[in-house]
């Protein structure tokens, strides 16, 4: 079995989003299909700087689950752990566009989604235990069998390697919302990195302000804590306090969704890398600011030399 460099588990679907900016969904005309789902757009964005990477998800028996699998292959993502379920539909999201700050979702994925059923004994352990980064995000841990099985996938890394824990905070897909805190400590002790906006952190943490939010992280156990600030670019701590804070590079915001999980692929390459922090979140940054330019998430994620390029561009050279 070859080592995955990055292997994400959690949601997948469908974004099928506006070709009209500015104005609301009851108008709107016309759709552009995408491959969507944050974890599976982040294993998009890894492979996009030649990274192997794959999901683990599950999608519905349908012709949208089958554009899933077609999709993650033209994008070089490994389909082996996307499974099948018959509970639901593959979900489809739409969303609305009102730049620079307003883009509204609509999920379409309740009660329940096919990626939330995924069980336990279903994990492939050992390309769990042996992928160079494991990232799960936080909306994983919503409701069973998935909570069990990202929580099962999280015990066995056992301290191996880098594992990710996107805090992306989803309220809508929680039966009770209140229970989110003790879950998301309960990752957080097996995780290495924590990555989040203000709100993600927040419901882990009870902190909004970055810095104590970024200590609090620490104090429940990863290595490094990044505070996501959208538009006001990014704070990152590690375990010795040292922090690096990185301004956001300026962007004509065409759909800010999907710039938090190229910021993820990016940082997954930049850890793979083995750059200092500060380097990570300049590139992690830039991806961000290049994804919010663009209406897609998944077909737009950079590649190296473009997200250098946007780089280089911000510093005037
Ligand atoms: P978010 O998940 O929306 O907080 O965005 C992830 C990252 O993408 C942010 O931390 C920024 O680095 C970048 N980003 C997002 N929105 C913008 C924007 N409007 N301008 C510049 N960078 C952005």
């Amino acid at each position: 079995m070859a080592v995955l460099d990055v292997l994400t588990m959690g949601r997948s679907g469908v974004d099928i989003y506006p070709l009209q900016s500015g104005v609301g969904l009851a108008d709107v005309t016309s759709f552009g299909k995408y491959l969507g789902g944050s974890p599976t757009n982040v294993a998009v964005a890894a492979a996009r700087y030649g990274r192997s990477a794959a999901v683990i998800t599950k999608t519905g028996d349908d012709p949208f689950g089958q554009f899933v699998r077609q999709a993650l292959a033209g994008y070089r993502v490994d389909s082996t752990h996307v499974g099948v379920s018959g509970i639901a539909p593959t979900p489809v999201t739409f969303c609305e566009i009102f730049p620079p700050d307003d883009f509204p979702l609509y999920f379409y994925r309740l009660p329940s989604a096919p990626d939330l059923d995924i069980r336990p004994d279903e994990l492939d352990l050992d390309a769990v235990a042996s992928a160079r980064i494991f990232w799960m995000s936080g909306t994983g841990l919503c409701a069973e069998p998935s909570r069990s099985a990202t929580l099962a996938a999280l015990e066995h890394r056992a301290g191996a390697g880098t594992t990710v824990f996107d805090l992306d905070w989803r309220p809508m897909f929680w039966g009770d919302p209140a229970q989110a805190r003790t879950l998301y400590r309960q990752a957080l002790a097996h995780a290495t990195v924590a990555v989040g906006n203000r709100e993600e952190c927040e419901v882990a943490t009870g902190e909004s302000e970055p810095y104590a939010a970024a200590r609090a992280l620490i104090g429940l156990g990863v290595e490094v804590a990044v505070v996501k600030q959208g538009p006001k670019g990014v704070l990152a701590m590690d375990r010795t306090g040292g922090t690096v804070e990185v301004p956001p590079v300026p962007v004509d915001v065409v759909n800010g969704l999907g710039a938090g999980d190229a910021f993820g692929g990016a940082l997954c390459h930049g850890l793979l890398s083995g750059w200092e922090l500060e380097r990570v979140m300049r590139f992690a940054n830039a991806a961000g600011a290049i994804v919010a330019g663009e209406l897609a998430c998944s077909d737009a994620m950079p590649d190296e030399a473009l997200v250098e390029a946007k780089i280089k561009e911000n510093k005037g050279v």
